[in-house]
């Protein structure tokens, strides 16, 4: 196993291995040992998350990986590092040190018999991060790692949406110049799957609402073109997972309402709100 190595070219005492552990990619950092085996581990941890943060990276998450403790607490999440109650841990510039002396501290605490007395530090640990790819991580813990690129690669443009939103909020959480953008975007001609819909269900269910949204009971924001009340009409299981198009499914939303019920914090909740206030839908969610 390679040796983490300082910007001044200094051979760390500190052994790491960059690798899946149970399909999660990350860089596997391994604890000091008995006599001097990783003696500089520290000093590794702090290089590493300097060159994260360097690297424009704004958190990374941690969990302890050594054998035992997998055997005693099998659930990822129970091993994982929180500060002050979160996975995430934030890197800021000057202040690795302290998210390192943080980090030991929760290591401390995790062991296998909670009664034992004293904290047992030689912990292995798997640095991680979702927007860290495992050629990122080979570039990081060599101290080559190009953010330019990085930013260059998650300003490409895409067709596919998903990846949109992978990308831009990525880039919501670094600094910015202003983008220029593109005149002329490139298209492409994608082939997606579309449903044939029942114009009478529609109708049907925005007569019904008569102009107030069903969920937040507000009138319609303005009126459309032809004069008509404008809501949007959502379907409360999407098509797409085998939701039907029938009014027990549909309801009318004002747009706020129905962006909520798209993109919102809470959305599951939303359409469990929407079933018990519309009791024409409680058919179908209980089917
Ligand atoms: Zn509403
Ligand atoms: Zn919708």
């Amino acid at each position: 196993m390679p040796n983490v190595i300082t910007s001044s070219g200094l051979q760390l005492n500190a052994t790491y291995s960059v690798e899946e552990f149970q399909s999660i990619p990350g860089l596997i950092l391994e604890s000091w040992g008995p006599s001097t085996r990783n003696a500089d581990y520290n000093k590794a941890l702090d290089v590493l998350l300097e060159r994260l943060q360097a690297a424009g990276f704004l958190s990374i998450s941690v969990n302890i990986i050594s054998r035992d403790l997998v055997r005693a607490f099998p659930d990822f999440s129970d091993r994982a590092i929180k500060i002050d109650g979160e996975e995430i841990l934030l890197l800021e510039a000057g202040h690795t040190e302290e998210l390192r002396t943080a980090i030991g501290a929760q290591q401390a605490r995790l062991k296998v018999n909670p009664d034992s007395k004293g904290g047992n530090r030689t912990k292995r640990i798997l640095l991680h991060s979702s927007l860290i790819s495992p050629q990122d991580w080979i570039q990081i813990s060599t101290g080559s790692f190009n953010s330019a690129q990085l930013l260059k690669q998650l300003q490409e443009p895409t067709a596919d949406n998903a990846e949109l939103e992978v990308r831009a909020t990525a880039l919501i959480r670094s600094m910015l110049e202003v983008p220029p953008g593109r005149a002329k975007p490139a298209s492409t001609t994608a082939t997606s799957t579309v449903y044939a819909r029942d114009p009478a269900v529609k109708a049907w269910v925005l007569q019904r609402a008569d102009g107030c949204c069903e969920l937040c009971d507000c009138s319609a924001p303005f009126l459309r073109e032809d004069g008509l009340p404008y809501l949007e009409v959502h379907h409360v299981k999407p098509l797409a997972e085998g939701g039907s198009d029938r009014i027990s499914n549909t309801i009318a939303l004002c747009p706020n309402c129905h962006r909520r019920m798209h993109h919102g914090q809470s959305k599951l909740d939303l359409r469990e709100e929407a079933v018990r206030k519309i009791p024409r839908l409680l058919q179908e969610s209980s089917s």
